[in-house]
């Protein structure tokens, strides 16, 4: 594959209408969610022994942020067998990209985005537009 091939397939398997590429995905995808977030709340309420008070409940955004420094490798898919859904390399590991909408307002909260499985090449191209080292001038 060449330059040209390889910029044309990714644009080829860039979804339709999800024009912008971010590497990792959102955090409802790695259940970093409302619901997970009442539930450690309900959690914190239910382990205060009898007598005790309830410390203060993190905000959901602090909730989100103490999930994300539990888990720093969290897009880093692992091995995978499947071919890389942006150049289509052979079954390796992967790692999380997020395609999103010409129009992000909502994006988020309507679960609007598509979450894809890319290799590393392609990883580090939608991160900082690094062409593959093996391709072809
Ligand atoms: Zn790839």
């Amino acid at each position: 594959m060449n330059i040209k091939e390889y910029e044309e397939t990714v644009a080829a398997n860039t979804p339709e209408g999800y024009p912008y590429l971010v590497a990792g995905w959102p955090d409802e995808e790695h259940d970093y969610d409302w619901c997970a977030y009442i539930d450690w709340a309900r959690d914190e309420v239910d382990n205060v022994y009898e007598g005790e008070d309830v410390g203060p409940i993190q905000t959901f955004d602090q909730f989100k942020a103490m999930r994300r420094d539990e888990n720093p490798d969290r897009d880093d898919l692992g091995f995978s067998h499947e071919n890389c859904d942006l150049c289509g390399d052979a079954p390796g590991d992967r790692y999380a990209v997020t395609a999103w909408p010409e129009d992000m307002g909502n994006a988020v909260s309507q679960g609007d985005y598509i979450v894809m499985s890319c290799c590393a090449e392609c990883l580090q191209y939608v991160a900082n537009g690094a062409l593959p080292h093996d391709l072809e001038d």
